[in-house]
Parts: structure tokens; sequence; C-alpha cells
């Protein structure tokens, strides 16, 4: 199965030129005080939209914005984006207040070669997320081809990533959803050793990642508050650091498996505890975790062993700060992650916001071979889960 990517739509019959071209995009983007604060999604978009602009298409963009739950609801309303997205591309974006109806068609219909046209909120609507058929059909009446960039929401099988797809004559991936793909796969067919680096607040929220991850991994070197729910599985202390209970026996099962695999798990032997989790707390660096203190980052000792697997690794998959990183004293950990990914000889891959949140604080972006821009998206790619968007575009070759 293949799917079809903006190379061939160029190249086939007649290009794009004189036709209007939907572009489902992952413009969601944070707004505050009425204006975009975060363009990373956004600039992340711009590569289709131009190659679409100079080949003559007339662009009609399509996202959500946050969770509307189906209601117009004017916070989470679109037009702050196409304000930042004129300004980044040097050319006028119009904007439609409907992504459907009669408004949205005309103002489609309206539009010259190159043009921009950024449709209000999908969500705004309940039969985007439903994958209603009638909203699909609605939604591709507003263009005749569709373009399928909206990496970030390719794991939901909503009407403008999924149902749209039937609708419309022509269905292609961006070269945003290209490119995550071709970078993401490396980690499900790793140049090894494949190190995974994982992190963050909760062993839960990570539980299904960790546990196909090891499958493939050579090593797993885990961090954050997860860290201290395997060290209770290992019956070691854990003070007042925040553990879950309920998946202790989750962690020991995960440990289990260095018992019938080549698998190496790395957990860390120091920690930065603190007598609080907040910002001014008193600090210790400690191998065993005194009572009442809280683990809030890992020592340097687990991160100086963590970099050494970082640059022996062939790969490295990274998700979930190291520890609590939003409060300086606590992102020490984080940090030399960040560093160690960007100095390591072999491939980097970044997904997970936090995580990319804290590489970026560091302008260490350019140094990591791919930071992903769909968080959970990227963490379903890589447990090796069929994402709906990209099901839907692929076609027999
Ligand atoms: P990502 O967005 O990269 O996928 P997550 O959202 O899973 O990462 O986790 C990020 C959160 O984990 C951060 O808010 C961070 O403060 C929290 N975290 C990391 N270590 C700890 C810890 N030791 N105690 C409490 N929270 C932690
Ligand atoms: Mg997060």
């Amino acid at each position: 199965m293949a799917v079809q990517d903006l190379d061939r739509l160029l190249r086939d019959a007649g290009g794009v030129q004189g036709q209007r071209v939907f572009v489902r995009a992952d413009l969601n983007a944070p707004i505050r005080d009425g204006a975009v604060s975060d363009d990373t999604r956004l600039r992340a978009s711009l590569p289709t939209v131009r190659r679409l602009r100079d080949a003559g298409a007339r662009v009609v963009l399509a996202s959500h914005l946050g969770r509307p739950k189906g209601q117009r609801k004017p916070e989470f309303s679109l037009r702050p984006v196409a304000e930042r997205l004129a300004e980044l591309l040097g050319a006028p974006v119009g904007f439609a207040d409907d992504c459907v109806g009669a408004g949205a068609e005309r103002a489609a219909a309206s539009l010259s070669d190159g043009d921009v046209l950024l449709l209000e909120n999908l969500r705004f609507h309940p039969g985007e997320e439903a994958n209603d058929p009638d909203f699909a059909r609605a939604l591709a009446r507003v263009a005749d081809v569709y373009v399928n960039d909206a990496f970030g929401t390719a794991h939901r099988a909503h009407a403008s990533t999924v149902g749209i797809v039937a609708c419309a004559r022509r269905a292609v991936a961006g070269d945003l959803l290209r490119s995550e793909l071709a970078h993401l796969s490396v980690v499900l067919d790793p140049k090894r050793p494949l190190l995974c680096l994982l992190g963050g607040a909760k062993v839960s929220d990570k539980l299904a990642v960790l546990e196909a991850l090891a499958a493939r991994a050579d090593a797993l070197a885990i961090g954050g508050a997860m860290a201290y729910t395997f060290l209770r599985a290992q019956g070691e202390p854990t003070g007042a650091s925040r553990v879950e209970a309920d998946r202790v026996e989750d962690a020991r099962r995960v440990l289990a498996l260095t018992q019938s695999s080549k698998l190496r798990i790395l957990l860390p032997k120091d920690h930065v505890v603190a007598e609080r989790a907040e910002a001014g707390a008193p600090t210790r660096v400690v191998e065993r975790i005194p009572d009442g203190w809280v683990g809030v980052d890992i020592g340097p000792e687990t991160a100086a062993a963590y970099a050494h697997a970082a640059r022996e690794a062939g790969t490295v998959f990274w998700n979930g700060p190291m520890g609590i990183f939003e409060i300086e004293a606590f992102a020490h950990g984080t940090e030399a992650m960040a560093r160690a990914l960007a100095d390591a000889p072999g491939v980097s891959v970044v997904g997970g916001g936090d995580s990319i949140a804290a590489v970026n604080r560091l302008g260490l972006g350019d140094h990591i071979t791919h930071l992903s821009t769909g968080g959970g998206a990227s963490l379903e790619y890589v447990q090796g889960r069929v994402l709906p968007g990209v099901a839907a575009l692929e076609q027999p070759a």
C-alpha cells in the first residue's frame, strides 16, 4: 500500500494550477491575549502551503484549535492564526467564519491562483470528531483536491482526516506528514543499538509506549516521575515522590522483560530531591530518597550514565522530561539529556511537547535529527500502530 504525496500531485496531468486544494493542517497553536504565542506548528505547515501556492493552487487551509467540543466558542477561533500565518508567509491569508456551508464555499470560489484562505475551527462542528459522513461531504465541497498535512491529528479518525478522503476526487499526503513518517519510521527500523529515553509525569500515560518500545529497544532509560514507580517495584525507598501504586505491578512486568530478552533497563542511580516540589525549596542529591523528600529530577551520575548510553546508540528516541523541568532548579537532568541527544553521533528523535520545549529552550533544535510536531501521534506511530489519517490515504501501489 502506498501513500501518494505532493510530488505526485504536482507532477500529474495539469498539476494544481487554478484548483482549490483543501489542506488539513495542524495549526493548533497556543493563543495568548488573542495572538499566537508559539508558532512552531504554523512554521512546520508552511512548506506545503508554499509549494502549492507556487504551483498556482488556491489553498484552503483547515485545522482544529483546542477543544471547543462541537460548539462555536470565540476563544477557540483560528482568526489569530490567520494573522500570524500571513506574517510568516508574507502574503495575505483570508479567513472564513465557518469551515462548511455557503459562506466557506463562496470564499473558496472567489480565490485566485496562489491565494490562501483559512477556514474557522473544524471542531466548532460536532461532526468533525464524530467523523460524520455528511460533515465530511460538506468539507469536501469547499475544494477540489485534498491534502492531509496534519501529522499531529493523524492518530484521530475525524471527518477532516478520514471521512473527507472518500469524498475527495484526489487525496495525498503533504510534506510535513511525509517527513514525519519518514523520520519516525527510523524508530521502527532503527540503526542499532536503539536507546529509548522515557520520562514525564505518569507511567499510566506512557505504559503502552513503554511496553511497545521495550519489545524493540536494546536499552530503555527511565526518568521523570515514572522512575519512582519503577524504584518502588524494585523495593527501593521513594520518600514522598510521586508513585502510582496501581502501576507498580506493570512496572514489575516491564522490568521482568530484561530476564527473557537482551533488553537493558536503566533506572536512576541518584536523584535530586526537594523538601517540596516547589521553586526555592531546599534540595539535595542522594542515592536513596529519604523519608519525606520528593524526587524532582534525575541526579548528575544518572544524567552522565544516560548521556553515555546516548553516545553509544545508533538511534535514540526521547519522550518525556527527566524531572519537573518547568522549575529551573529541577531542570538539569532534562537539559543534560537535550545536550546529550544534540551531541549524539547517531540518529536522534524527540517526540512530546514538553521534551521538545526543553530542547528548544536550549536552542538545540537544529542539532537533533528530528523533532516531531505531533505528541500523541508520534507516540502512537513509534508503537507501530496504524494512524487512521495515514491509512485513509493508502491506495494500492
Ligand atoms: P511530553 O509532553 O514530552 O510527552 P509529559 O507530558 O509526559 O511529556 O510529561 C511532562 C511532565 O512531567 C512535566 O510537566 C514535568 O513537570 C512532569 N514531571 C517530570 N518529572 C517529574 C517528577 N519527578 N515529579 C512530578 N512531575 C514530573
Ligand atoms: Mg506533555
